[in-house]
C-alpha cells in the first residue's frame, strides 16, 4: 500500500443488538482488511462517537477464531468432533433432515430460530420468508422487548417519543434502567452536552452503582424490581407539593383524579421501604423533576426485565405525564422509536405466505419447547430439527440446563449459521460459517434514534463465509419453495423494496445519502397531538388484556404470566421473585462493557478488560459470608448452580448481587453460564424474560 495514500472510508451502520444503531466509517485498508471504525461525525444522533468494542472491530472481523468451513459432527453432540464438508453438501444434508422431520412429525416440527446478532433487517428477517413458505412453527419474539414495549404502549399507545438528540437541549436527564455507557454511549453524549452548555443534571437510577451512574450528579441506587414504587412515590409528591401539571392532566391524560387518589398512600416513606432509597433520596428527586420543566425521561430495558417490568415501565413514564414535561422541547420521555420507521417488511419475510393455523413458539421458553413441555408445546408436536441464525441461545436463553439438555436430545437435528463456535454452534449438527455485516449488503433502523441507515458491503469476506440470505435462498431451492413469491432475489432487490416503500428511493440512490432522518415533528414525537389510543389519552389506567401493541401474543398463545394482579394504576406489585429463607439474595445479570449479550467475547481486548466471571456482592454482606475478593463463591436457585469469583463492591443494595456478563458458558468452572440461574417463565401480560429478576443463594466454594 503507498504510505501516503489517504486511507479509503466506507460508510455502514453498526449492526449489533444496541439501541444506539451507530453511523459508521470504517476505514478500509484494502479490498478484505479494515483498519479503525469510527462514529460518523455528520450523523447528528452518533455525532462522531462510538463504544469501543466497535472501534476496534477489526479484532472481530479478523480474527483467526472465525469459522470458516461447513462443518458436519462425526461424533457425539458436543464432542467438539467435526468433519469439513462443502457448502453443497452440508446445505442438501440440513434440507434432507427437514423434510425427513416433516414426513415424520409434520411440518411444525422444523422450528426456525433466529435474533438480533444482526440488527440488519435482510439478513435478520429473511429467516421468516422460509418459515412461512414451507409452514414451520412461527416464532413469538419475546426476549428483549416484550416487557419494556408492553409497558410503553399501555401508557402511550405508540412506540415514539421525544427526539433523543433533545436531550442536549434537556435541563435535567433522566436515565433510568440502562447502562447507557456501556450499552448506548450515544446518550452520554447528548446528555453530557446538555450538562456542559446549559448546566443540565444528570439523574441516574438502577441496581449498582454502574459506570453510567459514576457520571451523574444524582444516583439512584434501588433494589431489582422496585422501580414502581419509587415512580408512585415520585408522583405522590408532585400531587402533594402542587407540582402537578393540572392543566395538561386534563387535557392529555385518562384518570387524573383517580391516580391522585390511588397515590395517596404511595408516600416516600412506603416506597423507601420497597426500594432501600431513603426518603430525603425519593424527595429530591421527586422535586428536581417537578421544578424542572426541560425533564427528559429516558427509559431504558433494563429495569424492565423483572416479572413485573412492564408495570415499572408504565409507572416510570407516568411521571413525565404527571408533570407535564412533554409540553416542553428537551422535556418528556422517550424508550424506543421502533413505531416511526414503517418499512415494508411484507416481501421480505413472505408475509403473504403465512399460515394462520401454524402454532407459534416462544423465543424465551426454548428450554420447555426443547425438553418436550406440552404447554410450552401448545399443543403441537415436538421440536425435532432447527436452523439456527443470528443467536447462541445455549449461551443467552434462560433456563440454560432445559435448553442444552434439549439441543443434546438425540432426536433433534439442528444446524447453526454462526461466525464463531459460539456454544449453541457447539452443540450443532451442521455448522455454517457465516458473513459480518462488513461483508454484505443490509439496511438498518435505530430503535434509539431515527436513522434508517445503509449498510452496504464493504469488504470481501474470507474464503467459506456465505450470508443468511444465501442460505435461506440456497434451502429454499432444495426445499422445493423457491418458486414462492419474494424468493430469487438479491440483498439489494429487498432493500430497494423496503426503501421504495418509504420513499427512500433504491439502494444505489441512498447509498449516497448514507442515511434518512425520519424523527416525527415536534408535536407529533411530544404527542401533542395526541397520545396513540383512540381517545388521544395518556393512560394511568392501563388496560393491559386489552390494548392492542407490539409484542402481543398470537391468539395460539394467549395472555401470559399472572395477568390477575397487574394493578390497575401505577403500582409496585410484588410479581418479582422475592428473597427468601432459602434464597435471601437477588441476582441481576448485566451487561459487561466489552461484551454485547454473548457477541465480542471471543475479542482479545474486550476479555482481557473484562477479567473473568465475578459476582459484585456487597461488603457486609461478603464478611457475613466470610467472603474476600477473588474468593470462589457459588450461587443458585432451584434451576442450577454457577460458580464466579467474588468482587467486594459497596455500589450495591445489601441482598442484591450483580453479575456482568454474559460470559460463555466455558468460561466458568463447571462450564455452565448464568443463565443456568435465569427462568423462562413467561412474564405477564405478554411474556419476556425477566433476567435480573432471580432470587439466589451465594455460598463460600471451599
Ligand atoms: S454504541 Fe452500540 S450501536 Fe454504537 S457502535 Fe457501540 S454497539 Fe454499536
Amino acid at each position: 500500500m503507498n504510505q501516503h495514500a489517504p486511507i479509503r472510508i466506507g460508510h455502514t451502520a453498526c449492526p449489533h443488538d444496541c439501541p444506539s444503531t451507530c453511523a459508521l466509517d470504517v476505514e478500509l485498508i484494502d479490498d478484505r482488511t479494515i483498519g479503525r471504525v469510527h462514529g460518523a461525525k455528520d450523523n447528528s444522533y452518533t455525532a462522531g462517537v462510538i463504544c469501543a468494542k466497535v472501534a476496534r472491530y477489526a479484532e472481530r472481523v479478523h480474527n483467526p477464531g472465525r469459522l470458516l468451513k461447513p462443518m458436519v459432527r462425526a461424533g457425539a453432540k458436543g464432542d467438539g468432533n467435526w468433519k469439513e464438508a462443502s457448502w453443497e453438501a452440508a446445505l442438501d444434508l440440513i434440507a434432507e433432515k427437514f423434510i425427513a422431520t416433516e414426513e415424520r412429525h409434520g411440518t411444525e416440527a422444523v422450528w426456525p430460530y433466529y435474533y438480533a446478532g444482526t440488527m440488519g433487517l435482510v439478513q435478520r428477517d429473511g429467516i421468516h420468508r422460509l418459515r412461512h413458505a414451507k409452514k414451520y412453527s412461527g416464532f413469538f419474539d419475546t426476549i428483549c422487548t416484550n416487557l419494556a414495549w408492553t409497558g410503553w404502549m399501555m401508557g402511550a399507545g405508540d412506540l415514539r417519543g421525544a427526539d433523543p438528540r433533545e436531550m442536549a437541549k434537556s435541563d435535567c436527564v433522566v436515565i433510568w434502567g440502562t447502562n447507557a455507557v456501556v450499552t448506548q454511549v450515544n446518550v452520554m453524549t447528548h446528555a453530557v452536552h446538555a450538562r456542559k452548555n446549559r448546566g443540565a443534571r444528570i439523574v441516574v437510577i438502577d441496581v449498582y452503582d454502574n459506570p453510567t451512574m459514576k457520571q451523574a450528579d444524582m444516583g439512584l441506587i434501588l433494589k431489582p424490581g422496585t422501580d414502581g414504587a419509587l415512580a408512585c412515590a415520585v408522583m405522590h409528591v408532585l400531587f402533594r407539593d402542587g407540582l402537578a401539571d393540572r392543566a395538561y392532566l386534563e387535557k392529555y391524560t385518562d384518570d387524573p383524579k383517580g391516580l391522585e387518589a390511588h397515590l395517596a398512600s404511595r408516600t416516600p416513606e412506603w416506597a423507601s421501604a420497597i426500594t432501600g432509597l431513603s426518603v430525603e433520596e425519593i424527595e429530591a428527586f421527586a422535586r428536581l423533576v417537578g421544578t424542572t420543566k426541560r425533564t427528559f425521561f429516558r427509559l431504558g430495558y433494563g429495569f424492565a426485565r423483572q416479572r413485573n417490568g412492564t408495570v415499572n415501565m408504565h409507572a416510570a413514564m407516568s411521571i413525565a405525564a404527571v408533570t407535564g414535561c412533554w409540553q416542553y422541547e428537551g422535556g418528556g420521555a422517550f424508550h424506543s422509536n421502533s413505531g416511526i420507521f414503517r418499512m415494508d417488511k411484507s416481501e421480505l419475510e413472505g408475509t403473504r405466505l403465512r399460515d394462520p393455523r401454524i402454532r407459534h413458539l416462544d423465543q424465551s421458553r426454548i428450554g420447555p419447547i426443547l425438553t418436550n413441555d406440552s404447554s410450552a408445546l401448545n399443543g403441537g408436536p415436538p421440536v425435532t430439527a432447527m436452523l439456527v441464525q443470528n443467536t447462541n441461545p445455549a449461551n443467552v436463553c434462560p433456563e440454560q440446563r432445559l435448553v442444552i439438555a434439549g439441543m443434546k436430545r438425540e432426536d433433534l437435528f439442528m444446524a447453526v449459521h454462526e461466525q464463531f463456535m459460539t456454544d449453541t454452534a457447539k452443540l450443532a449438527d451442521v455448522v455454517l460459517p457465516a458473513t459480518m455485516f462488513l461483508e454484505h449488503d443490509d439496511i438498518y433502523r435505530g430503535g434509539g434514534n431515527q436513522h434508517i441507515i445503509l449498510g452496504p458491503k464493504l469488504i470481501d469476506p474470507p474464503e467459506g463465509p456465505r450470508t443468511n440470505h444465501f442460505v435461506i435462498e440456497e434451502l429454499a431451492k432444495r426445499l422445493g419453495v423457491s418458486h414462492m413469491p419474494g424468493f430469487g432475489k438479491t440483498e439489494r432487490d429487498h432493500i430497494d423494496t423496503i426503501l421504495r416503500s418509504r420513499d427512500l428511493g433504491t439502494f444505489d440512490t441512498f447509498r449516497e445519502e448514507r442515511w434518512a432522518d425520519v424523527q416525527p415533528p415536534f408535536e407529533e414525537a411530544h404527542f401533542l397531538t395526541g397520545f396513540g389510543h383512540p381517545d388521544g389519552k395518556f393512560r394511568f389506567r392501563p388496560d393491559w388484556t386489552g390494548t392492542p401493541a407490539p409484542g402481543k401474543p398470537p391468539k395460539s398463545i394467549g395472555l401470559m404470566g399472572d395477568i390477575a394482579r397487574l394493578p390497575e394504576f401505577p403500582d409496585h406489585v410484588d410479581l418479582i421473585e422475592v428473597a427468601d429463607h432459602e434464597h435471601p439474595f437477588r441476582l441481576a445479570t448485566s451487561p459487561a462493557r466489552s461484551f454485547l449479550n454473548s457477541s465480542f467475547t471471543e475479542t482479545p481486548t474486550g476479555r482481557k478488560r473484562e477479567g473473568r466471571p465475578e459476582l459484585l456482592v456487597h461488603p457486609a454482606d461478603a464478611a457475613a459470608l466470610g467472603l474476600a475478593t477473588g474468593d470462589r463463591v457459588e450461587i443458585g436457585n432451584r434451576r442450577g448452580d454457577v460458580v464466579l469469583h467474588a468482587k467486594l463492591f459497596d455500589g450495591v443494595r445489601r441482598g442484591v448481587v450483580i453479575a456482568e456478563g454474559i460470559w460463555p458458558n466455558d468460561a466458568h468452572e463447571r462450564g455452565e453460564g448464568i443463565n443456568v440461574l435465569t427462568g423462562s417463565d413467561a412474564a405477564a401480560p405478554y411474556g419476556g424474560v425477566a433476567f435480573h429478576d432471580n432470587r439466589v443463594w451465594v455460598r463460600p466454594v471451599d
